[in-house]
């Protein structure tokens, strides 16, 4: 193991006395560089530090022309030097100036010096600078000088970040330790936030970088090393994880890398050249990050990422550190940031502080993004490597409309981000001043505007967006953030709040709607091939009736005297509305039984989600108080098309023919049945789409809060009488002249002055 190297041990030793004297910046760093020079038996050594304009500027050399430091500086991307930085790798030349991107400069005096060794100063990830040694002979540096004058530019990094570099550059520029990073991904909810980093795993901060005796870090590092393994071999064995296909292939990879002999080699190296067991995981922690900034494949970048992890846990294990946050200050705006997250881990920040939710890894029906729904924030998924990139407290932009986040921003980012909040933050207030008015078009047509939830953290919004009332409360997201199956008692409680806080509001709630992409972690069902198909919803109630029942009294005894309004969700059969209507009979003659408080009313609805409904309609019409359409299942099941599928879920427009054809049917039966009809799923709160859904007749919608606002709006300019009169023709004329009906619509809105 021991490998004998005393020269970066004796460096790395004179370079922490250097570090303790009292002296000025720039004397501490002239003196570090001539301390690289001799250890390393080369003529030259120069530091150069990266500004905010992008430019590498010389600081401090031994070697080279004394008069060319601060004055000698280069772009990104240009000379040796400016290459190390713009790949964040090191460049070995025996013979430098035979290299194309040689840059002469010809006030340094560096022509005499043929090989060149150049390495990038990182940090987090973040690019701080270039170490640079140069000799005038050619020679070849071996990877054990390399590897030496990596970790002396760790070193150099810790003091750049803490010592007073700043005022120092030449004409006045700040040195850049922002270096601002944009990560493009998917967003998963709209908005725009401008804050500082939470990181939801916290970052172990090394403060001991220097070694007394590479011996006992051996030692701690193989110490921890076998915790971990032990601990990844543990989490394997547990029998609950053997069904879970992406947590074992996970912790398989991890146990891999646990044991990768060049990971472990690369540690023992650091350590040998000085640096304590946890500076030792940091630096090629730090190097495997700079690495994962330059691959794009993204498989090589995900098995990077494992690696960071497992660096991480390893770190906390070296300090003894618990990876629960307790007592973590947060910053006023915080902008949470984690590679993956729960639903109740979100719950856990205080609303007031959290303004933006960057996760590296999430579904668009993940629990944690429903419920960053449900608050309002943005949300931005699919950027693999962002935690890395960033520290606590950094600043950060999360642009929910076009998926990016902007780690550390440069000054004028942050300037239009403010611009377009405050824009944004203006267009709401004038949509909050609408909330008073009521719902009524132009021609004096009333339209029922109601709101969707599922959270005690929505209900706030009914006030607020003054919705009609609740037409979609959906009861599994209690289950989705629990761990556990809700008690009835839970449940009886959460539905009772809902009761009491909505008044004299309607509130429809809708039967456990579980399976397909609704997973409860804790309900282990069979593995489907098709889960969207497959056992869900009420299909799974009816056949395990244990659950509706539990729910169905839960409900009963939470509405006591109230009126109590339940809705079923993936009715594909007119007979499982009777099926659960007779459940409904049953526990409530039996709770009657025992004398319970009995609803003043119970309406049953059904969710027309599926599209054999839709050949059963006149039938359907007539067993359900009232039907609601879930317009998200029924178009991705009429398109064949998942709506959690990036690829295909944007392909077909709802706005086309064969859908509005199908929405129209459904208006009519319930006119012709006298059963209410409204729909409640995304399209209901896009003004364009509400549009043409009032055209088709429909006048009762339920959306999430914040599309209220745009909704009314558009309807408080329509005229529902002239578009509707319009409306049927406009079908038939799209298909006749070619164009969409979308078009056609936007046509009639820009012709009509009406914001959609
Ligand atoms: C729908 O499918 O349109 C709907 C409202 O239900 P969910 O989105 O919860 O499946
Ligand atoms: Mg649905």
């Amino acid at each position: 193991m021991a490998l004998s190297t005393p020269g970066p041990r004796a460096l790395l030793k004179r370079l922490r006395e250097v570090m303790a004297e009292p002296l000025e910046p720039q004397q501490r760093l002239d003196k570090i560089v001539k301390n690289i020079a001799a250890n390393m038996v080369a003529e030259v050594c120069s530091v150069y530090l990266l500004r905010a304009d992008s430019m590498l500027e010389l600081f401090a050399t031994e070697g080279l022309n004394p008069s060319a430091v601060h004055q000698t500086s280069l772009p990104i991307g240009q000379g040796l030097v400016g290459l190390i930085a713009a790949t964040t790798r090191p460049l070995n030349l025996p013979d430098a100036q035979s290299h194309p991107s040689f840059a002469y400069l010809p006030e340094t005096g560096e022509e005499i010096f043929k090989s060149f060794l150049g390495v990038p100063i990182l940090r987090g990830g973040r690019m701080l600078g270039v170490l640079v040694v140069q000799n005038q002979n050619s020679r070849t540096y071996n990877d054990m000088e390399i590897e030496a004058l990596e970790t002396t530019a760790m070193v150099l990094a810790e003091l750049i970040i803490a010592g007073n570099l700043h005022d120092m550059a030449n004409e006045g520029m700040a040195l850049d330790l922002s270096n601002p990073h944009t990560v493009r991904g998917l967003s998963l909810s709209d908005g725009l936030a401008y804050g500082h980093v939470v990181l939801h795993e916290p970052r172990v901060v090394v403060t001991n970088l220097f070694n007394e005796s590479a011996d006992i870090e051996h030692q701690k590092l193989h110490d921890a090393l076998g915790e971990l393994r032990i601990s990844i071999d543990d989490m394997l064995a547990r029998g609950d994880l053997a069904k879970e296909g992406d947590h074992r292939d996970i912790l398989e990879a991890y146990r891999m890398f646990a044991n990768d002999r060049g990971w472990v080699r690369r540690m023992e190296e650091a350590i040998q050249n000085g640096l304590t067991a946890e500076a030792a995981v940091e630096k090629v922690q730090g190097d495997n990050r700079a690495r994962m900034m330059r691959i794009n494949d993204p498989y090589l970048r995900e098995r990077l990422h494992d690696f960071d992890d497992l660096a991480h846990r390893l770190l906390r294990k070296l300090m003894n550190e618990n990876p629960i946050r307790d007592g973590l200050q947060l910053p006023e705006r915080a902008v949470v940031l984690a590679r993956h997250m729960g639903a109740a881990e979100l719950l856990d920040y205080p609303r007031e502080h959290l303004i933006g939710l960057v996760l590296e890894d999430a579904g668009p029906t993940s629990h944690v993004v429903i419920v960053a729904r449900a608050l309002g924030i943005p949300v931005v998924t699919q950027v693999v490597g962002v935690v890395s990139m960033a520290e606590n407290n950094d600043p950060v932009i999360v642009d929910g409309e076009e998926g990016s986040v902007l780690v550390r921003p440069a000054q004028d980012m942050v300037h239009v981000y403010k611009e377009k909040i405050e824009f944004r933050a203006k267009r709401f207030a004038q949509y909050s001043k609408l909330a008073q008015r009521p719902a009524i078009s132009k021609d004096g047509i009333e339209i029922s505007l109601n709101m969707n939830a599922g959270l005690l953290v929505d209900l706030p919004q009914l006030e607020a967006s003054n919705a009609d009332g609740i037409s979609l409360f959906r009861t599994e997201l209690q289950f989705m953030v629990a761990a556990r199956f809700p008690r009835p008692s839970e449940q009886e409680l959460l539905y009772k709040e809902v009761m009491e806080s909505v008044g004299d509001k309607p509130v429809t709630f809708r039967t456990l709607d579980v399976g397909g992409d609704k997973i409860l972690p804790y309900l282990r069902l069979t593995a489907e091939e098709n889960p969207a198909l497959g056992w869900r919803a009420i299909r799974l109630a009816l056949d395990r009736p244990g659950l509706l029942r539990t729910q169905i009294r839960a409900l009963l005894k939470a509405a006591g005297n109230r009126k109590l309004r339940l809705m079923v969700p993936m009715i594909t059969d007119v007979s499982e509305m009777h099926e659960v209507r007779s459940l409904l009979d049953h526990e409530r003659s039996l709770m009657a039984k025992f004398g319970h408080a009995m609803p003043s009313h119970i309406e049953l609805g059904a969710m027309i989600e599926v599209p054999s409904l839709l050949f059963q309609l006149d039938e359907l019409m007539q067993v359900a108080d009232f039907v609601s359409i879930g317009s998200n299942d029924l178009f991705q099941f009429m398109f064949a098309s998942d709506r959690g599928n990036s690829k295909v879920a944007n392909r077909y427009d709802p706005l086309s023919h064969a859908f509005l054809r199908a929405l129209k049917n459904i208006v009519d039966a319930g006119n012709r049945h006298d059963t209410p009809v409204t729909l409640c799923g995304e399209i209901a709160g896009r003004p364009l789409s509400a549009m043409a859904l009032m055209g088709l007749g429909f006048r009762s919608f339920s959306m999430s809060p914040a599309s209220i606002g745009p909704v009314k709006a558009m309807l408080l300019g329509l005229d529902v009488k002239s578009l509707q009169d319009k409306f049927l023709s406009m079908l038939d004329a799209s298909i006749a002249d070619g164009q969409t009906i979308r078009e056609l619509l936007i046509d009639f809105a820009e012709t009509n002055g009406i914001p959609y």
